[in-house]
């Protein structure tokens, strides 16, 4: 099985802006796609749509595909998933009444993070995060940032290893969406819901596969066959599982900054063989254009 290289179109369909945790803001985002050469982008930013009319009008007025986007926080089985909604209506009252729910938890659970890592000797984490984030939507990635900041962790990476992953000082277990939930609110904004990067699960096969029957008796679409966090052999591995289930297949490259230049924008587009890509019924760029600028 190889790839299929007949595509000249790129797609890009998990990325992060400054409304979640990366590090550019959606207008540049859509700026630096535009130089990548990206024909069609999705905005995915956790739990927030906040900033989907910034770069759906940046998209416009440089001829960039936008696809607007988010992904979901979800609770299933003891384990954090995630789900991307693509082509969503940010204006859908289900979808921000739920995603609006997940922020708030953010928010109590970010000064839960301060209190336990005040606890561990590090002080004013709260307030140090919420300074590197929008100040809206705290995540993890804000805590890293100010911990390697302030010479706590190296770099990220160990500060994740750790502060922040369960049983580790600064961890507090999510109490997010149901998955069930999740891809009813990404379907009631007429998106199509996708499991997000699903080789990065600690799942056995079995487990994995009951992950995939939910999903998609829940009425989920897709899944992201090719993530930048996957390797070639779970690319494969994941293209099959995709046929098995008859589901459709995302390519994103889970882009949050120039920080990681290993996880380029748009360099994880070409999809296996025989999967059906997710845009294989999509309309013209225009229609992808649901968020209007
Ligand atoms: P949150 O949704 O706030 O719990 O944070 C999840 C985000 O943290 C992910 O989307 C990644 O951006 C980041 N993340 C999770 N685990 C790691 C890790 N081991 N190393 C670096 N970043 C991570
Ligand atoms: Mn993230
Ligand atoms: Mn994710
Ligand atoms: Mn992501």
């Amino acid at each position: 099985m190889g790839y299929n290289t007949a595509m000249s179109m790129i797609f890009d369909l998990h990325t992060h802006s400054t409304a979640s945790d990366g590090t550019t803001t959606p207008k540049e985002l859509v700026q630096h796609a535009a130089d990548q050469g990206i024909t069609t982008l999705a905005l995915t930013d956790h739990d927030t749509t906040d900033g989907l009319a910034e770069a759906a009008a940046t998209a416009q007025s440089l001829g960039v595909g936008f696809v607007g986007g988010v992904e979901v926080s979800v609770n299933w089985n003891s384990h954090v998933v995630h789900i991307v909604g693509l082509g969503i209506d940010p204006d859908c009252r289900v979808l921000q009444d739920g995603l609006a729910v997940l922020r708030q938890f953010r928010n109590w659970r970010a000064e839960e993070m301060g209190r336990r890592l005040e606890k561990v000797g590090i002080a004013g984490a709260f307030e140090g995060a919420k300074r590197f984030s929008n100040g809206i939507l705290i995540g993890r990635c804000h805590f890293a940032r100010f911990l390697v900041k302030y010479g706590h962790a190296e770099n990220e990476k160990k500060v994740f290893q750790h502060f922040l992953t369960r049983g580790k000082p600064g961890y507090v277990p999510g109490k997010w969406a149901e998955l069930e939930d999740a891809v009813a609110w990404i379907r009631a904004a007429g998106g199509q819901a996708v499991i997000a990067h699903p080789a990065r699960y600690p799942f056995t096969r079995t487990k994995l596969r009951r992950l995939l029957t939910a999903f998609t008796d829940a009425g989920g679409e897709g899944l992201e066959v090719v993530s930048g966090s996957h390797n070639r052999d779970e690319n494969f591995n994941m293209a099959r599982h995709a046929k098995e289930f008859a589901l459709l297949a995302s390519t994103g490259s889970d882009y949050h900054g120039p920080e990681n230049p290993w996880r380029k924008l748009g360099r994880f587009q070409v999809l296996p063989d025989g999967c059906t890509p997710i845009w294989h019924n999509w309309a013209s760029s225009s229609t992808l254009c649901a968020v209007s600028a």
